[in-house]
């Protein structure tokens, strides 16, 4: 029987790890997994994160089945954080606490494929390399439309213009903040025209925002959600404690319906939990907690976020102005005006081959480079690699 299990490729982005972590070369940079890194390389247990996990050891409760959902303050605190506070917003959502943004992003795929099976899900192109399997997988249609820049910008009328095939109670998958892979984000106004063109078309915006705070701080990067999901009478959100709070293997995630009213929700938290009790039955209690904790020192969290935050939005100017200084092709220089960590450079899988072949620098096959695994001794090599490789 297992001999008819054929042969797979490796995933692209763990397969790139795996080769990364053989490679023998003293000098090799790893800019391939979204994973953010101090100045020596390393990902910092974060000091809010260090602090919740003392008290946690001295509290030491028992280790009992919790709820289906999760903890529930957990998913108040993600409500708050994502949805901001504003009450009228918070009662009309429900919330479950979920494995990661992507267990949040495939209990909402399976919830849309319980409700509607031909449901649509549109998602940018290019994209997050997971969207397309996650609702594949749920059993639901995928579709893409295109997402790239206009001069320093986002090209909207190309997003608009493909999203003009989306039928009524088709949905449309967006990243709330610092795209990945592009690091292109919709302005203010965009966000409010993309608003405006999903409730007028009877569209189902689904956000996930897994990169909240590293784009230009944790409120500002759900603004733009927040105008979509208001704009809507549903709208779904995955959520991702993974980046913000560094607790990437604690899988930490929520996932939020919006309805029109508090009444319209009040059957969702059954449908969710049914879901994931065919599946994991339950999320893990501890990343929760700590996330509890976090919540409650967000003074402690956030500033550190910010100091991670500009550590990014630092490199990335200095390794656009590394670019100019050694006259590399112009179009390097739309880096600069980038979201968060990630940046897709106009180079072609085998001028991404050759970079790490002949630099020992690694990004994905499709030219995504993540600028956090940078340190800033290395931006100079980094720039004459990229020239090197464009010639
Ligand atoms: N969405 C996007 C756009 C992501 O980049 C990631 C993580 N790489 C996720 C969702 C999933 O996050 P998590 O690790 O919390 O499952």
């Amino acid at each position: 029987m297992l001999d008819a299990l054929a042969a797979l490729p490796e995933d692209p982005i763990w397969g790139l790890t795996s080769a990364f972590r053989a490679d023998p070369r003293a000098h090799k940079i790893d800019m391939v997994i979204g994973v953010y890194r101090d100045d020596k390389g390393a990902t910092p247990n974060m000091k809010a994160v260090r602090m919740a996990e003392l008290a946690l050891a001295q509290d030491s409760a028992p280790k009992t089945y919790r709820a289906l959902a999760g903890n529930a303050v957990f998913n108040a605190g993600m409500a708050r954080l994502v949805l901001g506070d504003a009450p009228a917003r918070i009662a009309r959502s429900h919330v479950i606490q979920t494995v990661g943004g992507t267990g949040a992003l495939r209990v909402l795929g399976d919830m849309l494929a319980s409700l509607r099976p031909d449901t649509t899900v549109w998602s940018t192109d290019p994209g997050y390399v997971n969207h397309r399997p996650i609702f594949e997988g749920a059993g639901l249609k995928p579709q893409l439309y295109r997402w790239q820049a206009k001069g320093d910008a986002l090209d909207l009328d190309g997003v608009l213009a493909d999203l003009a095939a989306a039928k009524p109670g088709d949905v449309v998958l967006l990243h709330g903040c610092c795209h990945n892979p592009t690091g292109i984000d919709p302005d203010a106004d965009m966000w409010h025209a993309l608003a405006r063109f999903c409730a007028a078309r009877g569209l189902i915006p689904l956000i996930d925002i897994a990169y909240q705070g590293f784009g230009r701080g944790l409120d500002a990067d759900a603004a733009g959600l927040r105008v979509m999901v208001d704009a809507v009478p549903v709208a779904m959100v995955a959520a991702s404690g993974s980046k913000n709070m560094g607790l990437y293997c604690e899988r930490i995630g929520a996932a939020m319906v919006l309805g029109p009213d508090a009444a319209s929700i009040a059957h969702v938290g059954r449908h969710l939990e049914t879901l994931t009790r065919a599946n994991y039955s339950m999320p893990p209690e501890h990343g929760a907690a700590v996330a509890c904790h976090v919540f409650d020192t967000r003074t402690i969290w956030e500033e550190e976020l910010n100091s991670m935050r500009a550590r990014v939005q630092s490199l990335r100017q200095q390794l656009a102005d590394a670019l100019a200084a050694i006259d590399a092709a112009p179009a390097f220089q739309a880096l600069r005006h980038h979201q968060g960590m990630f940046s897709l450079l106009p180079l072609a899988p085998d001028q991404m081959e050759s970079l790490r072949r002949d630099h020992a620098i690694y990004g994905t096959a499709t030219g995504r480079i993540n600028i956090a695994g940078l340190r800033s001794t290395q931006i100079e090599q980094v720039a004459a690699a990229l020239r090197d490789v464009s010639q």
